[in-house]
């Protein structure tokens, strides 16, 4: 299959209403949000669906977000509750997800044969654009192939998923740079299946209690059940062994210099530790206060990495709070949990 990529605005209508078309025929488009690119399939198409998870590789077992362009039209496949409101009028459109109880129209393909499903109404002006322009809810995964970083950009798309897939909509890099929270209702609680954007302590302006799921922070041990399957899964991890440094047991530029003289190895290091480094196979996070454009880096980097075929990477391990908890997050499951240094670590 030829895959095309097309430039696009919210004023290319002619595209996207062929890609609205396109999705409503049962075929695959890849498109921007302000999260990750998203891999889209019409939500009330199963066999659409399951060529998403072929395209993919993505284990069928991985339940996919369904895509609305307004919070209300989660009406049309999932049970609601004021809290859904209250949470849709500070943080929709916007890179939040709300697991739902499904309703009929929704085949178990898109949800893994839960009885729920994950709703998401996007901020980015394409896909809102494109999912109006479809007349459906879109179920979409993020657009990499499964184990990959997921794309922030139309390339990285392209260069997972060329020949599987028919179209890619390139609106430019993604705002935001990791995928939505994900967040399950339960007894009036808010529980935090996977960080985003959307932090705990904004998600406290809506909700009193504010739970984060354990394996958020710590793998999930053998025995344990996944509150959300993808929590299952080790993604996001580079071909080269990488290791998080806790910076506040070691010190980074001495310790990551010495490895430079030694290894094949890449160093994410902040700016400000550049002049202080070997100017070589260096990955710059951005300054380090500035944890929305580290967020924004972090899958480039990562794909990055990769391409530098180096053995090993070595990174901060960053803060599990705040805006720093979806880094985290991504970061401690890319590296298998190997951290040097004393916080959880190995030395
Ligand atoms: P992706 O779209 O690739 O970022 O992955 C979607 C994430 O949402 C995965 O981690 C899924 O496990 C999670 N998810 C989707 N639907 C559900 C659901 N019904 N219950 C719990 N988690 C879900
Ligand atoms: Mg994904």
């Amino acid at each position: 299959m030829q895959t095309r990529v097309a430039k696009v605005s919210k004023d290319t209508v002619d595209i996207l209403n062929e890609a609205g078309a396109l999705l409503r025929s049962g075929e695959l488009v890849a498109f921007p949000t302000e999260t990750v690119y998203g891999l889209g399939a019409n939500a009330f198409d199963a066999d659409a669906c399951k060529r998403i998870f072929e395209a993919k590789g993505r284990p069928s077992d991985n339940p996919l977000i369904v895509h609305v362009s307004e919070p209300s039209e989660a009406e049309n496949i999932a049970y609601t509750c004021p809290l859904y409101y209250e949470l849709a009028s500070k943080f929709m459109p916007g890179p939040l997800t709300v697991i739902l109880p499904k309703k009929e129209v929704i085949p178990p393909e898109v949800t893994a044969g839960l009885d729920t499903v994950a709703v998401r109404c996007p901020e980015n002006e394409i896909a809102r654009a494109l999912i109006k322009s479809s007349k459906i809810p879109i179920a979409a995964p993020s657009a990499n192939a499964s184990g990959k970083p997921s794309p922030t950009s139309a390339d990285h798309v392209y260069n997972d998923l060329n020949g599987k897939i028919p179209l890619i909509l390139d609106g430019g890099a993604c705002k935001f740079g990791v995928e939505s929270t994900v967040i399950t209702i339960k007894d009036g609680k808010i529980i935090v299946l996977r960080p985003g954007s959307v932090t705990p302590e904004m998600l406290r302006d809506v909700c009193e209690t504010v739970e984060i799921a354990e394996a958020v922070k710590k793998e999930l041990r053998a025995d344990e059940q996944a509150l959300s399957p993808g929590m299952k899964y080790k993604h996001y991890a580079p071909n080269a062994s990488l290791y998080l440094i806790d910076d506040k047991y070691i010190n980074f530029v001495e310790f990551t210099k010495e490895k430079q003289k030694t290894e094949n190895c890449a160093v994410m290091c902040y700016d400000e530790e550049i002049p202080h480094l070997e100017n070589k196979k260096l990955l710059p996070v951005g300054k380090k206060q500035d944890i929305k454009h580290q967020t924004k880096m972090l899958f480039e980097l990562l794909r990055q990495a990769d391409n530098l075929r180096v053995d090993t990477v070595y990174a901060h391990l960053p803060n599990d709070d705040g805006e720093s908890l979806a880094i985290y997050n991504r970061m401690i499951r890319a590296c298998a949990h190997r951290v040097i240094g004393g916080r959880n670590g190995e030395g």
